[in-house]
């Protein structure tokens, strides 16, 4: 997600649980919790063992990350958070991380390489606009604590797969390609079919395709993170309900969709200003959506030579 909006309407085909933001965090599958908060509609993953916590994205600001830890010890004072998972870079995902002082921070290598220069990029924007989004669920204040957030970035990173051993059980970590990002990571928790994809499948929006994402493999790394997911499986997204498989399969299906479209009007010779405002019934999206989409996939495809 990035500050500038979101569309509608939502799809809400094979979603479950609370429709709107949840008081702390429900519990989805055998000690694997999610919370739904309501600034930017972000959901926090919890996954405890016997040896410790891990926290599967932290919120937008230190002073978001600290509720995050509040709700943690809601449910139990004695919980010691040893790790944090960050999906991907984007802040209303990463900029939690200091609030979890004991934890090592885990994330792909990408993150690691990007965050400084994104944290920036978020902090300009809010900068230039620093007033509330009712549209996001966020007020001024939270937007001030964004900017008075002083990043921590992971301490840990992987290049494709990484485990982290709760003694009794493990939660894995696998990188599949790009696609909302270039560090997009799937989260399993495999004694409970438990999948978290952070931004690679949105709920309560369409996928977000920012300036960074990565339209044309987008299908292709969601695919490859299906093959973890069985029809038992409850699937976590960045933002909104829990789904099952089928919805993301059909949402895997509307990202080929907008590739196969960009691809077809770009090997076709037309312009990118044609592509960007001539409707195409095939896209699943509104147009107005798809700008970024439109422009990174233009930029990214490249013709084959005669
Ligand atoms: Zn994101």
């Amino acid at each position: 997600m990035s500050p500038a909006g979101r569309a509608g309407p939502y799809p809400t085909y094979g979603s479950t649980g609370p429709a709107g933001p949840t008081t702390g965090f429900v519990e989805v599958a055998d000690r694997v919790f999610v919370a739904r908060y309501k600034q930017w509609d972000v959901n926090v993953g919890l996954v405890l063992g016997r040896d410790g916590a891990v926290v599967i994205d932290t919120r937008a600001s230190d002073v978001q990350g600290s509720q995050v830890l509040d709700d943690v010890r809601r449910l139990a004072r004695d919980i010691e958070v040893r790790h944090v998972v960050n999906t991907h870079v984007h802040f209303d995902h990463t900029f939690g991380n200091a609030a979890f002082d004991t934890a090592t921070v885990h994330a792909h290598d990408n993150v690691g390489r990007t965050l400084e220069a994104d944290a920036e990029r978020i902090k300009g924007l809010f900068r230039a606009d620093p007033g509330d989004g009712p549209e996001l669920g966020y007020t001024a204040r939270d937007a001030a604590d964004v900017l008075a957030t002083a990043v921590r970035g992971p301490d840990r990173t992987f290049c494709s797969h990484a485990t982290i051993d709760l003694g009794d059980r493990v939660v894995t970590m696998a990188y599949a390609g790009r696609g909302h990002t270039d560090g997009d990571v799937a989260v399993h928790v495999p004694d409970t079919d438990a999948l978290f994809l952070g931004d690679l499948i949105e709920e309560s929006a369409h996928p977000s395709f920012g300036i960074d994402s990565w339209p044309l493999e987008w299908a292709d790394t969601r695919a490859s993170h299906l093959v973890e997911a069985s029809d038992r499986s409850v699937v976590v997204p960045g933002h909104g309900r829990p789904v099952d498989g089928r919805f993301v399969a059909r949402q895997r299906d509307d990202i080929a969709a907008v590739a196969a479209v960009i691809r077809e009007r770009r090997l076709g010779g037309g312009s990118l200003e044609d592509a960007l405002h001539e409707p195409d019934p095939r896209l699943p999206y509104p147009l107005d959506h798809l700008g970024s989409a439109i422009r990174r996939g233009w930029e990214q495809f490249s013709p084959p030579t005669p």
